[in-house]
């Protein structure tokens, strides 16, 4: 067992590390205060050759895996910058379309999104059925030529309102005309331009440059060229989506712990009050030693998760619970460096507080803490299933 980063990976960690701080967490919260996305971010990402990470050469990319997907997160999460565009679009849409798609479809729609010219996002989520994904309705019903009509709702999609392409996950067969739950899916790519989609920006209250959208579909033509895998058939795919999800949302955690944990150290280094620095009171040293622990804990299983992905290993056990201690951990870390800042943390100086309701968010989204424990629950420990 090797313990060590590759000078590769290592490379791309530092260069998410030098991005973040090239760019500096201030003037990352002011563009999240006015929910703009900094464009020239993503395009330098892309003209540097880091939006393709796990995109064949060929095709534009680096021809790596989620390891190295989830260390350029991890580099600029350790400097503040949570990216979630990287995680919609590079990580979740264009690994699934280098893997799954079509040569036609590779060809067209990977090169220009590994170089930044083009932006995905994600579309699951929708308003009745929540967390039950079987029960998604919205209907890309095919006709007898073989195309499609989609019609349905999305809701909390990260990045649709800047983004060029969803990668829908819409249902094919009804739920209650198909045999098993599982069946029925079919993935799709959806141009967000087309006639009939319409994008509703949400009013959210995290602090955050990426929106989330409602995306509603209405009678959307489709062929079988936007066809992503097999019809009726996506749900066997569909977590090569998820698990690197929940392995970059995690690496996004760990990087957002340690940076909370770093700024609120060395403000309680500096920091004197009863005429000590309060680092030396145990009352604050022990939690953020606590807290330490568990950032790291996290890491190693991020790390397990995206080795277990990237060597075809079964990943949903490891990918559920890197994002499900890193959630608890990164909370409890921004928790902590909260509580050192005493009231400084609620300033906009500091921004510290300004984390909180970002991780806060990532212990229900994407995929809630009682889901991913649930499945630990039952197809880790074999428990009976109470829903
Ligand atoms: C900021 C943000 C960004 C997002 N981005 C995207 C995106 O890009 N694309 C996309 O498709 N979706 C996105 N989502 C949606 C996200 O994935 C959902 O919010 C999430 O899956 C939870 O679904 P829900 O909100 O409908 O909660 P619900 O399903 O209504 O669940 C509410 C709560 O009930 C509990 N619960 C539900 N079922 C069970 C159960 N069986 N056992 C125990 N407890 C249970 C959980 O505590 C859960 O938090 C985003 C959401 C947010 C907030």
């Amino acid at each position: 067992m090797d313990f060590e980063l590759s000078d590769e990976q290592r490379m791309i960690l530092d260069y998410g590390s030098k991005l973040a701080e090239s760019f500096d967490r201030k003037q990352w919260l002011d563009y999240a205060r006015r929910h703009e996305f900094p464009e020239h971010i993503w395009r330098q990402m892309g003209e540097d050759g880091f939006l393709g990470l796990m995109v064949p050469e060929e095709y534009g990319g680096a021809g790596l895996g989620m390891m190295e997907m989830s260390l350029l997160m991890e580099g600029m999460a350790d400097h503040g910058i949570p990216m979630q565009h990287l995680v919609v679009g590079p990580t979740m849409c264009l690994a699934h379309l280098a893997r799954h798609g079509t040569e036609e479809q590779k060809q067209r729609y990977l090169p220009p999104a590994c170089a930044g010219k083009e932006v995905w996002c994600f579309a699951i989520t929708e308003p009745t059925a929540g967390s039950n994904s079987m029960k998604i309705t919205t209907l890309a019903k095919s006709a007898d030529d073989g195309d499609f009509r989609l019609n349905g709702q999305k809701v909390f999609i990260t990045g649709s309102d800047v983004a060029d392409y969803a990668m829908v996950v819409a249902r094919t067969t009804p739920f209650q005309d198909a045999a098993k739950k599982t069946d029925g899916f079919t993935l799709f790519i959806v141009n967000l331009n087309a006639p009939g989609v319409t994008r509703q920006p949400m009013d959210m209250s995290i602090v955050i440059p990426e929106r989330q959208c409602e995306i509603f579909f209405e009678d959307v033509a489709l062929t079988k060229a936007d066809v992503i895998g097999e019809v009726d058939k996506g749900f066997s795919i569909l977590f090569d989506t998820l698990n690197p999800e929940r392995i970059i949302l995690a690496a996004m955690l760990i990087g957002l712990g340690r940076y909370a944990i770093g700024q609120a150290v060395e403000y309680a280094c500096e920091r004197q009050v009863f005429d000590a620095p309060i680092g030396s009171y145990q009352g604050l040293q022990h939690p953020l030693a606590e807290a330490k622990t568990e950032i790291e804990v996290a890491t190693l299983m991020t790390y397990k998760a995206a080795w277990a992905f990237d060597n075809d290993r079964p990943a949903a056990e490891y990918s559920n619970m890197a994002k499900y201690y890193a959630a608890e951990a990164a909370i409890h870390a921004v928790d902590t460096a909260v509580q050192c800042f005493g009231g400084n943390a609620y300033t906009h100086e500091y921004g510290i507080f300004d984390l909180y309701p970002f991780v806060r968010m990532l212990r229900t989204a994407p995929l809630n803490r009682e889901m991913l424990l649930n499945y630990i629950g039952e197809k880790v420990l074999g428990l009976p299933r109470s829903y």
